[in-house]
């Protein structure tokens, strides 16, 4: 699958790279890239088997661009393990929720950029690039208890992280919501947090234009009708604690 461009007016680009199709045991995971005029963010660079090409491909696609944000989702692998190697190699700061600030330098993180690790507050924040305006809203338990996505009003996309998520998926855009649902209900199902917290969401981003909806893993989805009817399943999906309580059982042998 050749690089995706999602937006492109002259001045704004937004570039779904290439799937680096890693096979084997690697879950699946899409890699953005937004550019402004003279400056660049990457989402969710992804972990250490795709690090040296996401990066080849990054520095491609932005040429004379300057890496200013990395931005992280939440903590998970998928997501930051190969921060350490962005934060070398760019003078890029990495932004991640403040309750992960201390959990990812286990992935390693030298000390010569550690202070290139920024917190995002719990109640989101705006980036700007180089003039736009981005926006990380925040969505805890959906699926990481510290979790940000990333609306970004001139594309009019909304980057959900892992909310949105398909495995198994041979496309690249849902062309059909029902024929889509069994590639991303077991995941929601049990990865996202609560109904409840799934219904803030719902109200939360009602509120925004958004054309295209680009989740982390597998397919996005494009057009008014095909974001709504997203925001709709989410909004009625009983999922997380919804359905672990009320209650645990001890394993029998
Ligand atoms: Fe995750």
């Amino acid at each position: 699958m050749p690089n995706t461009v999602l937006f492109d007016d002259g001045t704004h680009r937004n570039v779904l790279l290439e799937d680096f199709g890693l096979g084997g045991l690697a879950i699946q995971a899409n890699q953005h890239l937004i550019i402004h005029g003279g400056a660049a963010m990457i989402l969710d660079p992804g972990g250490h088997k795709v690090y040296s090409k996401v990066l080849t491909q990054t520095l491609a696609i932005i040429g004379k661009a300057k890496l200013h944000y990395i931005f992280l989702s939440h903590q998970d692998p998928d997501i930051v393990a190969a921060v350490n190697g962005w934060l070398m190699t760019t003078d890029a700061e990495a932004y991640v929720s403040q309750l992960w600030i201390r959990f990812v330098p286990h992935f390693g993180i030298d000390h010569l950029v550690a202070d290139r690790l920024k917190p995002i507050p719990d109640e989101g924040m705006f980036f700007k690039l180089d003039g736009a305006s981005l926006v990380a809203l925040p969505a805890h338990f959906l699926h990481s208890e510290g979790n940000f996505q990333l609306y970004d009003p001139v594309s009019k996309i909304l980057y959900s992280g892992d909310l949105g998520a398909s495995l198994g998926a041979k496309y690249s855009a849902v062309s059909d919501f029902d024929a889509h649902l069994p590639y991303m209900e077991g995941f929601h199902r049990r990865y996202m947090g609560s109904n409840k917290v799934m219904k803030a969401w719902a109200d939360m981003v009602r509120g925004l234009d958004i054309e295209i909806i680009a989740p982390q893993h597998g397919a996005y989805f494009q057009g008014k009708d095909m974001v709504g009817r997203f925001i709709d399943w989410c909004a009625n999906l009983q999922c997380g604690v919804d359905l672990i309580c009320p209650k645990f059982r001890i394993p029998t042998a």
